[in-house]
């Protein structure tokens, strides 16, 4: 048992998640400081933070700062008694390349961030260039966001049936809901849309996600898109995005839709090729499901299709991983999206097997690894890159494309510099404050059946903290 005594005043929250990459839940305690002659039992690891750190608020630095210091002696200790050195070094957080152009804008040298990612963050010299490789794609494709320019995320929240892995707000609507949420989300858009153009406001991208969006009949599909085509302004849209992602909700007639609306970006994710893992997660299609349904899209005519992949699935062995990336690049999808199984709380796996995460540690590494460099040989690049909390062996998902077809939505949402307004229950808008480079987020209610009773309530909260702030500046 590992006992870790902060500082005090210092929240176990700030350290909490760095340990766990270290360490089991149940092998460790957090506490504040240890009392004067308290001594361990014998069977306990203790770690205190040593005399130069405290007392903290005498010291004159930033509250950022001073929470790295206790990071990276952690990190130290753990590295010590574990012997693990994790490769994203004291970085928990979710968007690393962020890090990574701030550092840039303020060093204004590569070699100069790569040294401070190294030094200061104890990132790996792979995980750095790595950054560096993504945040020199990103600038290439895209500058920064120009103003009255914004993203507009519509939530889907349902599918067929539940996987087992899922922790979103997915469900399977009983007759009559799906229709009822299109009112009331329909209601949404038209406020969305109207106050955006009194502004001058409009959309660089429009993202249709979930849940999965293709869940809907084609006719529902055509409504909602005529509806957001006639309501928003549509004449400086860089990327227009429909999840698709179950296969077993995609036809032919529903992607004639899709096109017809000039959708130019699906993502169809099988997240395995192996027929044994799709039934143990609880995906109702198979592998040649998948194949037909990318086929079918291109032969509608959608532009480019990403396909998501998840390392670390249950029963699934490294061989088995190889497998599905050789059957995706078989297809050549524009975009191949790699994920870390992350599992939350509200996951069925997380019920099953409460340690999953960390016993699979060493097998993602080796899967990624060989993922990667299957990719690069295939023209693939990194373009995009973020790490969500549990991730099994805490690493990070990495959206790769081929030629200039990057997703521009999943660039600028992980930048988090720029306007995202999201409907529909679940939606979480962020609002950009360039002048303080922050974010203020205004949520819906993720509940569908609450969003369709309270949705006037919502179109008030986005009035109040969207529309009527004078302060904001796009
Ligand atoms: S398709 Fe996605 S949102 Fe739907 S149940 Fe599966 S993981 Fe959840």
């Amino acid at each position: 048992m590992y006992k870790i005594h902060l500082p005090e005043g210092k929240s176990k929250y700030e350290v909490e998640e760095l340990i766990k990459v270290f360490l089991k839940p149940g092998e460790f305690e957090i506490d504040n400081i240890r009392s004067d002659g308290e001594k361990a039992n014998s069977s306990e690891i203790d770690i205190c933070f040593p005399e130069f750190s405290l007392p903290y608020e005498s010291i004159e630095k930033k509250e950022k700062d001073i929470k790295n210091e206790i990071k990276r002696f952690l990190y130290k200790e753990l590295q010590k008694y574990t012997a693990k050195s994790p490769e994203w070094g004291i970085l928990t957080g979710v968007r690393p390349v962020k890090l990574a152009y701030e550092l840039l804008e303020r060093e204004k040298s590569r070699d100069k961030v790569k040294e401070i990612l190294n030094r200061d963050y104890y990132l790996t010299a792979e995980k750095a260039d790595l950054l560096l490789e993504i945040l020199k794609c990103q600038r290439k494709v895209l500058g920064s966001s120009e103003k009255g320019a914004m993203g507009i995320y519509i939530g889907i929240p349902f599918c067929p049936t539940r996987c087992v892995y899922c922790s979103f707000p997915s469900n399977q609507g009983k007759e009559g809901d799906i229709e009822r949420y299109l009112q009331a989300l329909h209601k949404e858009i038209n406020f969305v849309a109207e106050s955006m153009n009194e502004k001058g406001w409009y959309p660089e991208t429009i993202y249709i996600g979930g849940g999965t969006p293709t869940t809907l009949t084609a006719e529902q599909l055509d409504a909602l898109l005529s509806h957001t085509s006639e309501a928003f302004n549509l004449n400086h849209i860089k990327e227009f995005t429909v999840e698709a992602g179950r296969p077993d909700t995609i036809t032919l007639k529903k992607l004639k839709v899709l096109t017809k609306h000039h959708v130019d970006r699906i993502s169809i994710n099988p997240q395995s090729m192996v027929d044994h893992t799709l039934k143990q997660i609880g995906r109702a299609h198979r592998p040649d499901d998948i194949i037909e349904a990318f086929n079918l899209a291109k032969e509608a005519g959608i532009p480019a299709v990403n396909m998501d992949l998840i390392a670390g699935l249950p029963g699934e062995d490294v061989d088995d991983f190889i497998f599905s990336i050789e059957s995706l690049l078989k297809l050549v999808p524009e975009n191949i999206t790699v994920h870390t199984l992350a599992l939350k709380r509200a996951s069925r796996l997380k019920e099953i097997d409460n340690e999953y995460t960390y016993k699979q540690g060493e097998m993602l590494r080796i899967m990624l690894n060989k993922a990667r460099k299957m990719l690069y040989q295939a023209g693939y690049h990194p373009y995009y890159l973020y790490r969500q909390k549990q991730m099994t062996g805490n690493l990070e998902n990495i959206g790769y494309a081929k030629g200039n077809t990057e997703g521009i939505y999943n660039i600028r949402i992980m930048e988090e510099a720029q306007t995202i307004i999201a409907l529909g229950a679940g939606g979480i808008s962020k609002v950009y404050y360039p002048s303080e480079n922050r974010l203020e987020r205004v949520a819906n209610v993720s509940n569908f059946e609450i969003y369709i009773e309270r949705h006037e309530e919502m179109l008030q909260r986005k009035s109040d903290n969207i529309f009527k702030q004078e302060a904001i500046e796009c």
